[in-house]
């Protein structure tokens, strides 16, 4: 297997020279387990632990290894490595670490690709498919929506669920296709490109691994099985999380990246909304909220009938969201400030500010 079948490219060996990382292997991780990597190169896979130094020199959970990183080893035992250096990531998909309001968990790194898929039934939803865009956009994700379970409607029903998507998504490929009946598959599969990375996104049920199994051609990923390693006396089983498809493409699917949605897309609306946000330059206010101001652009737009009315209402909803949610990081960013401040303080043996 040769690296570039991996994922590897020119950017990733152009920072491998600079950094000096000659004395290096690399690799590609394609499964985490707290803290434990399998780390895959063009020879085989490794049990990887990162290197004392990067644990302590890391600012924050973004700086240790995600799956789909590339990252420089020493083997130290026949199939066992240490990680020294994380490559710069071409693209991050990451959410909101549950518990730590305002923290941030990476799920997968050097994604090229995100399939949104929605279904044709009760679970074809728009609003949430503009998530998953600004998921995407926020990631520096290219995003490809994936019309599933078409068995389940008529050509008319399929040709409006298409014409629903058209009216509000521009831009982006939409490919139907059913996991059961298998049409449309093939024209995916012949859209995707070897040696880049792909994930899927889409609210539980869309058929997510059903699609996972149909591109691998394997019936679960549970017996996927890796390799068992004893970490602390405990044996501890791991799947491989990424993985080349018989076409050349590769598929992430991190149990992480199950549970991204909804709260997760922050600052990509301006790229799923570019409509509303070029037409918010023409607003009588610089800090118009497009709610109730005179002379908003985007309201104005909206009552012609130029700006869908359920797109504007989920640009609202998502933004608002995006507010609370950089505030909830300020906060926390001020509190850690002040921390610091009064341990300083303290530790001049002075009063708090
Ligand atoms: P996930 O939660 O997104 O991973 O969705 P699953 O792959 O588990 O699928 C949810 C349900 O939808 C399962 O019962 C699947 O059998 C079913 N399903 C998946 N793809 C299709 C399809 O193309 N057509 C139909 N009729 N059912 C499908
Ligand atoms: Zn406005």
């Amino acid at each position: 297997m040769k690296l570039t079948e991996l994922g590897y490219n020119t950017d990733f060996e152009k920072y491998r020279k600079k950094k000096d990382l000659d004395n290096f292997a690399v690799g590609r991780v394609i499964a985490e387990h707290k803290e434990r990597y399998i780390v895959k190169t063009t020879q085989k896979e490794y049990d990887a632990e990162i290197i004392g130094n990067l644990r302590f020199s890391a600012q924050s959970r973004a700086d240790f290894p995600a799956v789909g990183d590339w990252v420089a080893i020493t083997e130290y035992d026949e199939e066992k490595a240490l990680i020294h250096s994380v490559l710069p990531r071409k693209s991050i998909i990451e959410r909101q670490a549950i518990g730590k309001q305002g923290d941030k968990q990476i799920i997968a790194a050097n994604i090229d690709y995100a399939f949104i898929i929605l279904a044709v039934d009760r679970d074809f939803n728009i609003n949430r498919t503009e998530r998953y865009l600004t998921i995407c956009n926020t990631a520096n994700v290219k995003p490809i929506i994936v019309l599933n379970k078409t068995d389940l409607t008529g050509t008319a029903g399929l040709n409006n669920r298409i014409t629903a998507i058209n009216e509000r998504i521009h831009h982006i490929p939409v490919f139907a296709i059913s996991n059961k009946s298998r049409k449309g598959i093939k024209k995916l599969q012949a859209a995707i490109k070897k040696g880049k990375t792909y994930c899927l996104l889409g609210s539980s049920g869309v058929g997510k691994s059903s699609l996972l199994n149909t591109l691998t051609g394997q019936p679960t990923m549970k017996t996927d099985t890796i390799s068992e390693y004893s970490n602390r006396g405990r044996h501890v089983t791991t799947h491989r999380e990424l993985r080349v498809l018989k076409n050349g493409g590769i598929l992430i699917d991190t149990p992480g990246m199950r549970e991204i949605g909804i709260a997760d897309s922050a600052s990509g609306l301006e790229i799923t909304f570019d409509n509303i946000i070029a037409l918010s330059r023409n607003c009588k206010f610089s800090n118009c909220t497009h709610t109730t101001e005179p002379g908003c652009a985007v309201i104005a737009a909206v009552e012609r009938g130029e700006i869908d009315k359920a797109l504007y209402e989920n640009y609202l909803k998502m933004d608002r969201e995006r507010k609370h949610f950089e505030s909830t990081v300020a906060e926390k960013r001020k509190k850690d400030k002040d921390f610091g401040k009064m341990l300083k303080c303290y530790k001049k043996g002075k009063k708090s500010p």
